[in-house]
């Protein structure tokens, strides 16, 4: 039989990585033993703090798929952040909780949910095939939850994350609150990274209407600190507003402790920020207060205002 590639969006995140793993042990545990969870990119921080303290291995790490292959995609659906090749496999399955951007001449299973996370949908799908979720299981579940929701605290959080974090947090046998901040803040660490890696890390390319952008964030406990790479992040910044021809590069430097995110605005349109938010750039940066959620606090701001 042919494998089935379960995977996230490119620049994985926590939620991505242990969604294609809880995804492929579903699958596997309903008769589907073909299932393998793969990954499109390197762990960022957070997630390989996870599965080193879960002790788990990373998913395989892949770049493309093969024409016809059967995939099944989890925490995103938007061609531009899957697989190079998607539009020629076989999309199975969807399970995500992002705004739908495809289109297939086929039916499928479509499982899209407007929570805060994959994996409380994911969780969900386990109940309601009366799949086992073991401590392993609930412990990446968690994980991405928190991951996802900045430990419950981002305007994307809904009841059910909520629900899901209490149920899980038992069932993994863990203090959510003092293992989710530890998490978050490994996934801070930008010591091991190049320019380059830090602007690639949780990147999204993303069109405000005509404005063509991209829409990195990296977490942080320090915005001062991150402050003190400006000059290398904004060349490298610009080096890619030119090789990709942007019209914006935002980068949001989100502070985990405050909830808010420092920006850092480059290209043409950098002023479509201000417009936004109502603020005034300075040095090409502002604090904008409050904003912690690309999906709910920029995306439909900024493209309502372009
Ligand atoms: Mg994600
Ligand atoms: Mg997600
Ligand atoms: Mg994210």
């Amino acid at each position: 039989m042919d494998k089935t590639y379960i995977f996230g969006h490119k620049s994985p995140d926590t939620d991505t990585i242990t969604s294609s793993l809880v995804m492929a042990n579903l699958e596997k545990e309903l008769g589907n033993d073909n299932a393998v969870a793969c990954r499109l990119g390197n762990l960022n921080k957070e997630t390989e703090y996870v599965l080193n303290y879960l002790g788990i291995d990373a998913p395989e790490l892949i770049e493309s798929v093969e024409d016809d292959a059967n995939v099944i995609l989890v925490d995103h659906n938007s061609p531009s952040e899957s697989a190079d090749n998607i539009e020629n496999a076989k999309i199975l399955k969807v399970v995500d909780h992002h705004k739908i951007a495809f289109e297939t001449a086929y039916p499928l299973f479509v499982r899209s949910e407007p929570v805060g996370c994959t994996e409380t949908i994911l969780f969900k799908l386990y109940k309601e095939n009366n799949v086992e979720v073991s401590k392993e299981i609930a412990s990446l579940m968690l994980s991405a939850i928190i991951s996802d929701t900045l430990l419950l605290k981002s305007p994307t959080t809904t009841e059910d994350d909520v629900k899901a974090v209490k149920e899980l947090a038992e069932i993994a046998e863990l203090d959510y609150e003092e293992y989710g901040l530890d998490m978050l803040k490994a996934g801070t660490d930008l010591s091991d990274f190049s320019i380059e890696e830090i602007l690639s890390l949780d990147a999204k390319q993303i069109d405000f209407k005509d404005v063509k952008s991209i829409v990195n964030q990296v977490n942080t406990a320090s915005i001062e600190e991150v402050l003190e790479m400006k000059a290398d992040l904004e060349e490298g910044m610009n080096k890619i507003i030119e090789d990709e021809n942007l019209d914006l590069f935002m980068l949001l430097i989100t502070d985990i402790v405050n909830s808010n995110s420092q920006v850092i605005a480059l290209g043409k349109s950098a002023e479509l920020v201000e417009k936004a938010y109502d603020v005034k750039l300075e040095d090409n940066t502002v604090l904008l207060e409050g904003v912690v959620s690309r999906k709910k606090q920029v995306v439909p701001i900024m493209t309502e205002n372009a």
